[in-house]
């Protein structure tokens, strides 16, 4: 019962506001117990791996949607110029007279295929 209403202090040390760097113990009431030492909620070492974690979590995660944006920049930039110069080889045949059937379904397979990976990336 007595144990039950015992008061702890947080362990952790803390930095002085002085030039020279003195430390002193935590003023705040020890809540949380880890492997026999009592922390408060600021200092808890499992809380702040925890946010720690996160934090890099958070970072990897915006890197890894900056790399898709720019790798899709790539991707529209590259299927945008395969469109244009389908384009141009069907206005060049045209002009020539020059359309033969086998050409122009190839051409226009790889003209699907873009428009396709135009789409995609669009996203
Ligand atoms: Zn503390």
């Amino acid at each position: 019962m007595a144990k039950a209403k015992e008061k702890h202090q947080c362990c952790e040390e803390v930095r002085m506001d002085t030039t020279w760097p003195r430390y002193r113990q935590c003023s705040r009431a020890g809540s949380i117990e880890r492997d026999g030492k009592w922390y408060c909620k600021a200092h808890d070492p499992v809380a702040i791996r925890e946010k720690s974690e996160a934090k890099a979590a958070a970072w990897h995660a915006e890197r890894d949607a900056e790399r898709k944006q720019a790798e899709n920049v790539i991707r529209l930039e590259l299927a945008t110029k395969a469109i244009l110069a389908t384009c141009q080889q069907l206005l060049d045949w045209q002009e020539a007279n020059l359309v033969e059937s086998d050409s122009l379904s190839n051409l226009l397979r790889d003209l699907r295929m873009s428009v396709y990976e135009f789409e995609q990336a669009s996203k």
